[in-house]
């Protein structure tokens, strides 16, 4: 999905809906419209890459060109795909004993030998949800933990190059794809869930406990990572500093709304964000302002910029895009 900063064009918005709800490809000529029209001041979205906000961690393993991996603090590791559009983040979390990816990113490259160089525990892929960009490698692992949901298994056979090969083409990437892999090729690989996660389990990695927390709204399957001991919250696409979707197919307005206000009510025991797209971490008080805008926006006391059959809400860092209301 789209990752700027608030204020994108909405026709831009209505192109990654496609691509998030992995239904028909977009044509090309919407796509390249779209792209051209994103970001206030640049012509292309990579212009504003590298993103500061990245320099305040340590850069590891620069070996494979096509991933940037970050420590974002002495047990996690962000592993950055910021050659294609999504920017999407997947997260490598190590414990004493074993350890959690969440999420496996566009599968444009492999990711596991990024994490087999990383570490040597045993490693279970959790996924925030199941849109293409965040599953994209789960084919490279035998243990995957996931949610047991209708939305959730319709994704687990993959998507096909006629889907998601448009992800590939033109703006969509800057960076030379690696050998082999090219627009035509491209697909979202099938894999196998090992097993079931829920609500309310505990994923305990040792040293670091990890709660489940099911969040549907951006997606029916969106479940976001606790890490309580450590005053975390793992988002996913629930929350990041760039427009959010809440008007997508699969996503429901309600159901998120919801979600934000449960998550809110544990603010004052979260320090900080991790989120899954441009930049890896935010502050905890951004749960307290979703809450807020989500209210806002159910009471229409939120501006917002209409096009396409949505509406924009922006707020100070990030904004939500919903269905308009009915009438
Ligand atoms: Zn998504």
């Amino acid at each position: 999905m789209n990752r700027r900063a608030p204020n994108l064009l909405l026709i831009f918005a209505a192109a990654l809906a496609v691509s998030c709800s992995n239904s028909e490809p977009i044509v090309a000529n919407e796509k390249e419209d779209a792209v051209e029209g994103r970001g206030a001041d640049t012509d292309k979205w990579w212009d504003a890459l590298p993103r500061r906000e990245w320099g305040a961690y340590e850069r590891v393993l620069d070996s494979d060109p096509w991933f940037e991996v970050y420590r974002i603090s002495p047990d996690t590791y962000a592993i950055y795909e910021p050659g294609q559009f999504e920017e999407v983040i997947s997260f490598l979390i190590v414990g004493e004993t074993r350890a959690l990816l969440f999420d496996t990113g566009l599968g444009v490259a492999r990711i596991e030998p990024v994490i087999a160089s990383l570490t040597d525990h045993n490693v279970t892929v959790v996924n925030s949800h199941s849109h293409y960009d965040h599953i994209g490698g789960n084919y490279e692992f035998g243990r995957i933990a996931g949610v047991d949901d209708p939305y959730a298994r319709s994704h687990m056979s993959g998507a096909p190059n006629e889907t998601v090969g448009e992800f590939l083409r033109g703006d969509w990437v800057w960076k030379p794809l690696p050998d082999g892999v090219t627009p035509d090729n491209f697909e979202i690989k099938p894999y196998a869930v090992s097993e079931t996660i829920a609500d309310g389990d505990i994923i305990d990695l040792g040293g670091i406990r990890l709660e489940v927390i099911s969040t549907p709204g951006h997606s029916p399957d969106s479940i976001c990572l606790f890490d309580r001991e450590g005053r975390r919250l793992f988002m996913g696409d629930t929350f990041y500093l760039a427009p959010l979707y809440a008007h997508i197919e699969g996503a429901d307005f309600s159901n998120y709304k919801a979600s934000v206000e449960r998550l809110a009510a544990l603010q004052t025991d979260i320090d900080i964000l991790i989120t899954a797209h441009n930049v890896p971490v935010a502050d905890g008080s951004y749960l307290g302002r979703l809450h807020d805008a989500f209210e806002a926006i159910e009471a229409n006391r939120a501006d917002f910029v209409e096009t396409d059959g949505a509406y924009e809400y922006a707020f100070d860092g990030f904004s939500i895009i919903a269905p308009a209301p009915n009438e």
